[in-house]
């Protein structure tokens, strides 16, 4: 390809909207243009990077038995009511663009393709036999995210390999899961990314086991936590682990403690000189669940440790017969107190029993009362009074009965211990989610009706599992891990261009020919070169090379007169001077030059 076939529209300025790195050089090197918050065109340039990145999953894919279809965008409304998602994706913050047709029909825009892929599977699948196989797909799709941003980190619309997996038994399903990690690993690996899998949460696609593959960056969204030894890691949503010790509360003599507008820990603590670990925190937070009900819980945690919401939501989720659609911390005062009976956040103590919840009252008998390990291996602590203005000392859990959930419900963070009987402890480091796999078990078998005869031949539920890759953020996340200051550099695998040829001066006809011959040659041989054609001066052209990251250029100079070329590697380690042939020679046996 010749760079005049296209207009390469690379930027000299940083452009201010991009805030990482990555996002940055692929704005500057012109291979994505921003057309709307988190929509982004593939220029020629990035399409190349994408349809790299797409054929070694699909070479790694198909050597395991998956294969590739193509399934519609737009999905009635029906199947996601079916599987009980519709509401949770479309209400509130759901992230499902949906839409009318003129027969005022409701769609969605696919995030995902459970739904789907498992109502086909519902027609064609009938007997064991037919099982297991897999199904993939690379395609856009489509999220209303809250917060897109960081290019194609984050986009509201993005490509996606999915994969989706069906089996006669759950043993094959965690076989063919086994398969399809180390398949992941090769992926990334011949993607030229060095990947860290750690264990995370199912979130709303739900399931059992699901593991994370991650791009460690400072810029990553997500957190990982992981021991040195490499023994362990974990996404922080899912990471359980140990809290440091608490400080002891000795010879506390006060049973009850004045704490005028002492609303928060720390002005507790200084006031009464106390540490965030001798108190127990209790935040109200509201579960709204499918079949509209909804339920307040209370949930109590050491002061200086914090509340894992996707731990609780799960824990709930599990404990209640209808799909919790929504969890959210009641912020509100007065929300609070027209059903505490004037009682405010902040003086809310683990022993608040029915009586104090206005006789009535949507709350009445119904909350849920969910205490983390933290607090509850506390033999004494500082908690809210249920009294405005007022504290308690607490020497035991004895109060509680039987009317509670002790549970892990805690951020895990660095500094923490493994378990009880590890000395190892947790670091932390940022990541970015490149692909997620999951087993999927029955849930949407059961929910949509996909069935199967088994030996026996009796009708069971199929068993799934599912797998995705982030292809244009993984494209994005290689730049993170692969650049310098003066731009991209790509791994060679998954690079627009292997290489890139100048001439210093394509006016000179010696050069001029030189090139066109090393071009032609290289077309002949299939080698995946760029011939910069551009009516530019020699220092433009290596610029550009440098900034859009071709792991190669060759540079036709003055010594073309002795068919002498430059071959010079984007880190600048290799650095020759050869004849055309002998160049010709590097590139066709590929493991010289990687
Ligand atoms: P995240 O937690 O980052 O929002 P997710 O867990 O919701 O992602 P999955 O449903 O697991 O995403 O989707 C599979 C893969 O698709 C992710 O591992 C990620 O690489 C990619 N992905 C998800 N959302 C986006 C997005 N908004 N833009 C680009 N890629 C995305
Ligand atoms: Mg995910």
């Amino acid at each position: 390809m010749r760079v005049t076939s296209f207009p390469l529209a690379t930027l000299r300025d940083t452009p201010s909207e991009a805030e990482i790195i990555s996002h940055q050089l692929l704005l500057k090197g012109g291979f994505i243009k921003r057309v709307s918050s988190g929509i982004y065109a593939y220029m020629p340039l990035m399409l190349r990077v994408i349809e790299k990145i797409s054929l070694i999953i699909e070479k790694e894919l198909n050597k395991i038995g998956c294969s590739k279809l193509l399934l519609p965008q737009l999905h009635p409304s029906e199947l996601w009511k079916r599987s009980g998602r519709w509401e949770g994706y479309t209400e509130g913050e759901g992230i499902m663009f949906n839409l009318k047709d003129r027969q005022d029909r409701s769609f969605g825009l696919a995030p995902t393709h459970e739904e789907v892929i498992t109502y086909i599977a519902s027609e064609i699948v009938k007997s064991y036999k037919q099982l297991p196989f897999c199904f993939y797909q690379i395609q856009t799709k489509f999220r209303d995210e809250i917060r897109p941003r960081f290019g194609l980190m984050r986009g509201r619309e993005f490509i996606m390999k999915d994969g989706y997996s069906f089996h006669s038994s759950k043993e094959d399903l965690i076989d063919f899961y086994k398969i399809m990690e180390k398949s992941y690993e090769n992926i990334f690996e011949n993607c030229g990314l060095k990947t860290l899998g750690v264990e995370a949460d199912s979130g709303a696609i739900g399931g059992g086991a699901s593991k994370e593959f991650m791009v460690t960056a400072d810029s990553g969204e997500d957190s990982i936590l992981f021991t040195k030894s490499g023994s362990y890691s974990a996404n922080i949503e899912k990471a359980i682990s140990l809290p440091s010790r608490e400080k002891p509360l000795n010879n506390f003599s006060k049973s009850l403690i004045h704490t005028p507008n002492q609303k928060s820990i720390k002005d507790i603590c200084k006031t009464n000189n106390l540490d965030p670990s001798q108190i127990v925190k209790v935040i109200i937070y509201k579960a709204k669940f499918e079949d509209k009900s909804e339920v307040p819980l209370l949930v109590c945690i050491r002061g200086d440790q914090t509340i894992n919401d996707v731990k609780v939501f799960n824990l709930i989720d599990k404990t209640k017969k209808s799909n919790l659609i929504t969890l959210s911390i009641i912020e509100s005062d007065l929300e609070i107190k027209k059903n505490l009976n004037g009682l405010p956040i902040g003086f809310i103590g683990p022993d608040l029993e029915d009586e104090l919840i206005k006789k009535n009252s949507s709350w009445e008998k119904k909350w849920v009362r969910i205490v983390d390990h933290s607090a509850f291996n506390l033999s004494n602590f500082i908690s809210g009074a249920n009294k405005v203005d007022f504290h308690k000392f607490f020497n035991s859990w004895k109060f509680i009965g039987d009317n509670y959930i002790e549970a892990d419900i805690r951020n895990s963070k660095a500094g923490d211990y493994l378990d009880k009987d590890s000395s190892e402890i947790l670091l932390e480091a940022k990541g970015i989610e490149i692909g997620h796999i999951f087993q999927l078990g029955q849930k949407y078998s059961e929910k949509l009706d996909a069935k199967f005869s088994n030996q026996k031949g009796l009708l069971e539920n199929i068993w799934m599992g599912c797998y995705g890759i982030g292809v244009s953020r993984l494209a994005q996340a290689a730049i993170e891990q692969n650049h310098d200051k003066n731009g991209i550099c790509w791994p060679i695998q998954i690079s627009p261009f292997q290489v890139v040829l100048i001439a210093t001066n394509l006016k000179d006809p010696i050069q001029e020919k030189l090139a066109l011959s090393i071009y032609k040659e290289m077309q002949d041989y299939n080698i995946d070169v760029l011939f910069d054609d551009r009516d530019e001066r020699a220092g433009v052209k290596f610029k550009d090379a440098d900034l859009i990251g071709f792991p190669f250029r060759v540079i036709v100079g003055r010594d073309a007169v002795d068919n002498q070329v430059e071959l010079i590697s984007r880190s600048k380690k290799i650095q020759l001077k050869l004849s055309s042939n002998e160049l010709i020679e590097k590139f066709l046996n590929e493991s010289k030059l990687l």
